[in-house]
Order: C-alpha cells, then sequence, then structure tokens
C-alpha cells in the first residue's frame, strides 16, 4: 500500500508521518553551523558580500524553524483533524524548503556569479550533504522531499547550464539523476517505512483483541514451551490458581510457579506435582481431560493439547459449582433425606464394597434390621415434625451406638444394619444384642420425653455365606418372629424360621382360597345385662377351620387377612352373615360385628352396612359395630366422618379393646360413640389387685359421664362378675362367666333359658 493520498493513510500513521519533520533537530543544528560556516568561508575567500548576507539568512530561517516546531509541540495532536495536519505538513515542508532554497542560491550563484573553485566546491557539496540528510529527516513526506531537493538541485542545474561552460553543463545533467535517486531513497524509505508502520498497527490491533479475549475468557489459560517454561498465561489462569499477576509469570518454570503458589497459597504440597503429572498425561493423550479438586470446594477440570513447537497448552475451569450439583444429587440418590442415612441401595453398595475389599478375610457377619414400635402413633400424636425429630435421633443415636458397623435406613421406621467381620458367632451376638438394647429407652424431643422401643431381627453368617437379598429375608424373618413375641424384643435368624416363613406363605394362600369360598364361618358371644338376665346383643366372631392344621385362631389369620387386603371381604361376609343371623333370634337382641382399621379407610363400608341391612331385613338399631382405636390413627377426621354416617342410620357404634391403645380416653368426647368396651386386661386382676380396680373403675366413671354405655370384657369368674356388680361398673357383661363364643341358633336357647339357664339362674340370686 503505497501512502500517496494523505487521506488514504489512516490518521495516526499520518500524524506520525508529519511528526518525524520536525524531529531529528540535532542535525539541524549541526547543519545550520555548517551551513553558516560554509558561507562565511566563501565570504571570506571570495569577497562576496552576499555569502554574509545568506549566512544571516541561514540562520533567521533556523530559528523560525525552531519556533515552528516549538508550536508543533504544543498542538494537541490527538485532537487535531486530517486537515489541520495537512496545513502542518505544509508549514514544515515550506520551513524546511526555505533552508534547501538558500543552499540551492549559494551554489547557483557560486556557479554562475563568483566562479572561484573553493566557493563552488564548498557550496556544491553542503549542499549535497544536507541533500542525503533530507532524505533522513524529511521521508515522512513525499511533498518536503521532492521540494527541497528540487530547491537544492534547480539553481545548481539552471546555473551550470547558464554558466555556457561545457564541462559545467555536463555537471548539471549529472545532478539530475542525483536528484531522481535521491527522491526515490526517500520515497523507498517512507513506504518500507509506512509499511512497517500499518503492520505493526494491525499487530498492535490483533494483539489487544487476543489480550481481551485472554483475559475475559471464563476458563484459565497456560502456554508452555517444551522446558515447560510459561509463555502466555491469562488473568483467569492466576485468579484460580491464586498464582499472582499473568506479566510477572512469562518465562518462569511453571511447576517452580505452581510449587511457589503451594506454599503461599490455598494448594496443598502435593498438588504441583499432580497438575504437572496430569498435565504430562492430558498432552500426550493417555487422557482427555481430569479433574482436580483443591481446597475450599475448588474443583477445576483441566484438558491440554501439545503444539507443533513441542510446547503445550493448558487450558482449565471452574467445575465447583457444577461437581457440588453432582455431589448434592449424588448425596439425594444414596442418602435417604431425613436422616441423613444411607438409603437401601447405597447401604447394599456399602456392605459389597467392604466385601469386594476384604476377600479374603474369615469370621462371622452380622445384619440386623430395627424398626420402632409403633411409630405411628407418634406421628398421629404429635404431628409429623415430631414424628419426623423423633426419627432423626433415633437414627443418630443408631449411627452412634453402630461402632464399625454399616447403617441405613430401610424404609418408614425401620433401619438396617451390617456388621463386618468378628472374631467370632459369639461375641457378635452379644454386639448386636448390645446394640439393640442401647438404641432403645428414652429420647427427648421436641422438649417431650418418648420411651422409644424397637424390635429387632437378625442373622449371623460365615463371610463366604453372604448374599444381600437372602440375608435381609432372613433378618426380617427374625424380625417378624421378634415383632409376634414381645415388643421391643430381638431374634436372631434360625433356620426353622425359613420353614415357618414358608409355611405362613402357604397359610396366606389358603386363607385367600377360603375367604373366597366363603368357608370361614361365625360363632356369637352374647353381652347379658350385668344381672344376667337377658342377652342384649351379641358379638359376631369369625372363625376358620383349616382343612389340615384345624381351628386357625382369629388373631391369627385376621392379622394375615390384613396383610394381605382382603380383611374387608372377610368383613362384608362376616356383616351380611350376622344380619341374617340376628333376624332369627329374639328382637331385643342386637349383633355387633368387629370392623378393621382398613374398612374404614374409604366409603364403601357405608355401601357395604347398607347392603347386608337391606338384604337381611334387620333395622339399623339391632347392628352394632366395634371399631378399635388402631382405626383412628391414619385419618382420624375421615374415619370420624364415616362413624358419624353410620351412627346418623341408627347404628350403634361401640369402641372395642378399650385402654390397649395408646390415647385411651382423649378419643371418647370427640369421636361419635355409643358404647365403651373395656378390654379384658383391666379385669384381669381385679380381685387380687384393688389398684386395678380403682382403674377400672375410674375409666368406667369418665365413659359414664361422657353418656357411653359400659360393656366389660373377658369377665371369667364369679368374683370378678360379683365385684363388677358390686361397684355397678358396668351396663353389659362379655366374658366366659356367662357364655363363651357360641353358634347362632344357641343364642335364642341361652335366651330362652333352654340351655346354661340355670347357670344364669344362680348367678341372678347371688347378685340379688
Ligand atoms: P374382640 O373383638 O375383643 O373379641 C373378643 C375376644 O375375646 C374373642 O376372641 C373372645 O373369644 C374372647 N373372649 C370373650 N370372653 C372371654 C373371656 O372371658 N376370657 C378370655 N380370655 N377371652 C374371652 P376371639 O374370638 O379369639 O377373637 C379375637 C379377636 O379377633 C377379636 O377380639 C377381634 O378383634 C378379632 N376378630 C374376631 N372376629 C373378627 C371379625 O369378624 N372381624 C374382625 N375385624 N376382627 C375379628
Ligand atoms: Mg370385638
Ligand atoms: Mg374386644
Amino acid at each position: 500500500m503505497k501512502p500517496h493520498n494523505p487521506n488514504r493513510v489512516p490518521k495516526d500513521v499520518y500524524l506520525s508521518f508529519v511528526s518525524s519533520l520536525s524531529g531529528n533537530r540535532m542535525t539541524l543544528l549541526v547543519g545550520v553551523i555548517v551551513h553558516v560556516a560554509t558561507c562565511l568561508a566563501v565570504a571570506a575567500k571570495t569577497q562576496y558580500s552576499i555569502y554574509i548576507l545568506l549566512s544571516v539568512a541561514f540562520l533567521l530561517v533556523f530559528g523560525a524553524r525552531m519556533v515552528i516546531f516549538r508550536q508543533f509541540d504544543r498542538v494537541d495532536k490527538q485532537s487535531l483533524p486530517h486537515a489541520g495536519i495537512e496545513r502542518w505538513e505544509r508549514i514544515l515542508v515550506a520551513s524546511g524548503a526555505c533552508t534547501t532554497a538558500l543552499l540551492g542560491i549559494a551554489s547557483g550563484y557560486a556557479i554562475f556569479v563568483v566562479r572561484d573553485s573553493f566557493a563552488e566546491l564548498a557550496c556544491i557539496s553542503v549542499t549535497m550533504a544536507t541533500m542525503v540528510s533530507v532524505v533522513g529527516r524529511n521521508y515522512g513526506s513525499r511533498f518536503a522531499v521532492d521540494l527541497q531537493t528540487l530547491f537544492c538541485c534547480l539553481p545548481m542545474i539552471v546555473c551550470s547550464l547558464l554558466a555556457l561552460d561545457f564541462y559545467r553543463g555536463v555537471l548539471s545533467i549529472f545532478l539530475i539523476p542525483f536528484w531522481l535517486t535521491t527522491r526515490a531513497m526517500a520515497n523507498g524509505v517512507r513506504e518500507f517505512l509506512y509499511e512497517n508502520v500499518i503492520a505493526r498497527r494491525e499487530i498492535t490491533i490483533i494483539a489487544d483483541r487476543f489480550d481481551t479475549a485472554l483475559n475475559n475468557m471464563p476458563h484459565g489459560l497456560v502456554m508452555v514451551d517444551t522446558e515447560n517454561r510459561i509463555q502466555v498465561i491469562n488473568r483467569k489462569a492466576c485468579e484460580l490458581l491464586k498464582i499472582g499477576a499473568p506479566d510477572r509469570l512469562k518465562d518462569r518454570d511453571l511447576g517452580a510457579v505452581l510449587r511457589y503458589g503451594a506454599r503461599y497459597s490455598f494448594m496443598d504440597a502435593s498438588q504441583p506435582e499432580l497438575i504437572l503429572r496430569q498435565l504430562t498425561q492430558v498432552a500426550e493423550g493417555s487422557l482427555s481431560r481430569t479433574l482436580i479438586h483443591f481446597p475450599e470446594g475448588l474443583s477445576l477440570e483441566f484438558s491440554a493439547s501439545r503444539r507443533a513447537d513441542g510446547g503445550a497448552v493448558l487450558i482449565f475451569e471452574d467445575v465447583s459449582s457444577r461437581v457440588k450439583a453432582e455431589q448434592k444429587i449424588l448425596h439425594m440418590v444414596r442418602f435417604d433425606a431425613l436422616t441423613g442415612l444411607p438409603n437401601r441401595e447405597y447401604f447394599g453398595q456399602r456392605v459389597q464394597e467392604y466385601l469386594t475389599r476384604h476377600p479374603k478375610k474369615r469370621g462371622p457377619l452380622g445384619f440386623m434390621i430395627l424398626d420402632i414400635d409403633e411409630f405411628k402413633h407418634v406421628n398421629d400424636m404429635r404431628g409429623h415434625v415430631t414424628g419426623d425429630h423423633l426419627l432423626c435421633a433415633i437414627a443418630m443415636r443408631v449411627k452412634e451406638m453402630a461402632g464399625n458397623a454399616i447403617v441405613g435406613r430401610l424404609m418408614g421406621d425401620q433401619f438396617i444394619l451390617f456388621f463386618p467381620h468378628a472374631r467370632d458367632k459369639q461375641v457378635l451376638d452379644a454386639d448386636i444384642r448390645k446394640l439393640h438394647a442401647a438404641v432403645q429407652g428414652q429420647y427427648e424431643v421436641d422438649e417431650v420425653t418418648f420411651l422409644v422401643s424397637l424390635s429387632a431381627g437378625y442373622a449371623v453368617l460365615e463371610s463366604d455365606a453372604f448374599a444381600m437379598d437372602e440375608w435381609s429375608v432372613k433378618a426380617d424373618l427374625a424380625l417378624f418372629e421378634s415383632k409376634s413375641r414381645i415388643k421391643g424384643g430381638i431374634a436372631g435368624f434360625e433356620r426353622e424360621m425359613d420353614g415357618r416363613y414358608i409355611e405362613q406363605q402357604k397359610l396366606k394362600a389358603d386363607l385367600r382360597e377360603a375367604v373366597a369360598a366363603n368357608a370361614l364361618h361365625l360363632v356369637f358371644q352374647p353381652m347379658f345385662k350385668a344381672d344376667g338376665a337377658r342377652i342384649e346383643c351379641a358379638e359376631a366372631l369369625a372363625r376358620w377351620v383349616h382343612p389340615e392344621r384345624g381351628s386357625i385362631p382369629p388373631d391369627v389369620f385376621i392379622r394375615l387377612a390384613e396383610d394381605m387386603g382382603i380383611i374387608s371381604d372377610i368383613t362384608r361376609f362376616v356383616l351380611f352373615k350376622a344380619c341374617s343371623e340376628c333376624m332369627t333370634w329374639p328382637e331385643h337382641i342386637a349383633v355387633s360385628v368387629n370392623l378393621s382399621a382398613r374398612d374404614l379407610r374409604d366409603a364403601d363400608i357405608l355401601s357395604v352396612v347398607a347392603d347386608a341391612l337391606a338384604q337381611s331385613g334387620l333395622a339399623a338399631a339391632r347392628l352394632h359395630l366395634e371399631v378399635t382405636e388402631s382405626c383412628l390413627i391414619d385419618e382420624p377426621a375421615a374415619v370420624r366422618a364415616i362413624l358419624a354416617e353410620l351412627r346418623f342410620r341408627g347404628i350403634t357404634i361401640a369402641i372395642d379393646d378399650f385402654g390397649t391403645g395408646f390415647s385411651s380416653l382423649s378419643y371418647l368426647d370427640t369421636l361419635p360413640l355409643d358404647i365403651v368396651k373395656i378390654d379384658r386386661s383391666f379385669v384381669r386382676n381385679i380381685v387380687e389387685d384393688t389398684r386395678r380396680l380403682k382403674l377400672l373403675r375410674g375409666t368406667v366413671n369418665l365413659a359414664r359421664e361422657l353418656g357411653l354405655k359400659i360393656v366389660i370384657e373377658g369377665v371369667e369368674t364369679e368374683e370378678q362378675l360379683a365385684l363388677l356388680n358390686k361397684h355397678r361398673s358396668a351396663d353389659l357383661v362379655q366374658g366366659y362367666v356367662f357364655s363363651p363364643p357360641v353358634p347362632s341358633q344357641n343364642i335364642t336357647l341361652l335366651q330362652e333359658g333352654i340351655i346354661g339357664r340355670r347357670t344364669v339362674q344362680r348367678r341372678r340370686t347371688k347378685v340379688a
């Protein structure tokens, strides 16, 4: 690109070229001294006073140029418009041209007028030398070079020709190529410089852009040479690695810089080597990227590539938030959100990891399941928040006490524990039992003291017999066994439990068949007036006679049916049958049917009851329904609404087994009840233990005050009956003292005194 037209030249470049016209002032000073001295010497030699005038003119022009330079220096170059630069160019060129014009005049005059060889030689050689310096000083302006060289040469050429001397004429012709080559030289220098300036300018722009991009990228970048010396490092890299400012790190060894960083910042001593090793691996292609964790939760992901010259580029980014989010997700997947314990899957993984880590270790391993007894009641009575707090407190204690055992939360209120290799079975057995005992007891939660018991089942096996699923089934069987014995108990797995489990599964299948085939039957237990005068009601009790195992207790098969979800089928069967049987009894005798918690979970029970009444033709007033406190646990409000509706339809509602549940008294005034059936456990010791009698009487009085009718269950002996009657405790009595459960037809016979009348009569006399 040639700077022919100043308008096409970038302003800053044009300005720098024009500014060069006022540079090199030292050469100007030297020049003026030489010019003045030459003129004075010529004047002295030739006695031409014009040379004295010329030397004065040189001084004046020099002075004027200095003044112009100073003014130019003061100009605010940045705000100077293009036209202003052009004006200054003209002024500077004109002032320079004055000097060369004086030189041209001095030389021309010496050739044409003075014709003295010294004068000609002195003037021409000084003019020639000045022309050379014109190139050096004025290459920035074509205009300046043209004008000044013209002013130097033209007077000499013209005067040489006018002198009409052959040799001077030859000299004048020689001056033309000299003039032209001098111009060409100046132009060559200018164009060369121009191209360089433009190139440098572009490089600076590119470097600036690169710098901006480099320092604003979200990644850290380090470029190293073959010797691992830093060639480029951006600000982000320094920030992330906390290793000072980029400009101070150039040409430093990366390893040394990182080690310095480790000493004075947050890295630990092993990390610089780790980064360098990973860098080498990534650069060699054996690793595509690598993640390094630093203290203070910083995680950087590095990738690198080799450069053609053998160096490498290392790029890394801060992935701390991604890593944290991943860790959080992983934690959520692995751990139970409430207690912070590993969930079932992760627990299994940890057990497997342990076993993989110790493939050769021998000795027994343990597996235990802990189940909080009646935890549902806590939720119900104290709310879910307190329930959650209690669960966390228990989880915490289990974890604290577990020692080197792995703990997990199985589900709801169950925990699972794995005990690593122990010395022998006895030791492990003892440890497990000790742990079970330690986690039971008092818990202070939300300013309430809970007495917590946990049922436990465990299995101890040799490590080579380990199979996760099998073990949890075994511990589960043991837990089932322990729960069926006593609350807060513990049972170890025994081989027979497997058999019992299989048996139970078979029993379940048989029960399903029996229910489907209506193979259950009912017996009825009468409730007598306390004086034994007559039967008021009879409770329907289901019976199942197993074809091989004989009679199965209702406690057992009712619980199985509840577990299997077929209890409502039994309830339906009992309701229909009981209602139709009741129709065969004397009219004043009602029938009472037990409902299970599941029956009250939805409103279907309303239509089942209505259908049973409609089909049998029984009056609603002759149907009693018994519910236990456990029916109210899940959704007290919904259950209350169903009971209220039943009661509204004329059905009598009784609370069964009263006193065995958790909350007892608090339910009585809020539930739509007619009858309280006090559990037989209240009656058991009333003859021997006066405190038990007092407790019974207290409960009876309370229920009476709430306007409820009292049925006392499980009265077995005459003494018990006499005592109850003495204190007028019961409205009705249900128990072996009057009659065990009997077939339906016996109810009428009993009432009419055809059977058992004598016993009843004798009792009546006694009471009287
Ligand atoms: P429950 O409703 O409290 O029934 C009374 C239980 O006490 C009956 O036991 C009865 O035989 C027994 N019993 C009566 N008098 C005495 C006595 O003087 N001494 C003693 N020790 N026991 C006496 P059963 O028939 O074995 O029923 C046990 C439980 O099974 C019932 O307790 C009831 O909760 C449940 N059940 C029985 N049939 C049904 C049913 O059809 N549906 C539902 N949901 N549960 C039923
Ligand atoms: Mg009952
Ligand atoms: Mg009962």
